[in-house]
């Protein structure tokens, strides 16, 4: 990341509110986004993949699952780990139910020590029909 910040010669350091990835509420962050390839800065902008502290303590419920793409789905689509391209769904599943959908143990182990996987569309639909609708926690849209 940049150590400086290039002026806007109209927007000058060109602000924008930061929104959650994951619910598109407001974060409380401010970006300060400067030249913005010469646009001025939207009001509301997601500057990372940080989730808020409502989707922190809805994640904390349980072993969030997160749909990742392996390539980039759009210009400037940034990875969230290696090869790994968040699309924004997500779900919250209880600890004891993770070795019912993760195999073998040693993977189940991985991901309940972890609190989260990122794991591919054709997975997540699958795991997506297999929850109880009430219990679902697949958000959005
Ligand atoms: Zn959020």
């Amino acid at each position: 990341m940049a150590r400086s910040i290039t002026l806007h010669p109209e927007h000058g350091v060109n602000p924008t509110l930061g929104i959650c990835f994951w619910c598109r509420g407001e974060t409380g962050e401010i970006g300060l986004l400067g030249m913005n390839r010469g646009k001025e800065a939207k009001r509301h902008t997601i500057l990372n993949y940080e989730p808020c502290p409502k989707c922190v303590s809805q994640w904390e419920q349980g072993v969030v699952f997160v749909e990742c793409h392996e390539s980039a789905q759009f210009d400037g689509h940034a990875p969230i780990a290696r090869d790994r391209y968040p699309s924004g769904r997500y779900m919250v599943l209880d600890r004891a139910a993770v070795p019912r959908v993760v195999q073998p143990e040693q993977m189940a182990n991985d991901v309940l020590r972890a609190g989260k996987a990122y794991i591919e569309p054709r997975a997540f639909n699958l795991l997506m029909e297999w929850m109880p609708e009430e219990d679902s926690d697949a958000d959005r849209d």
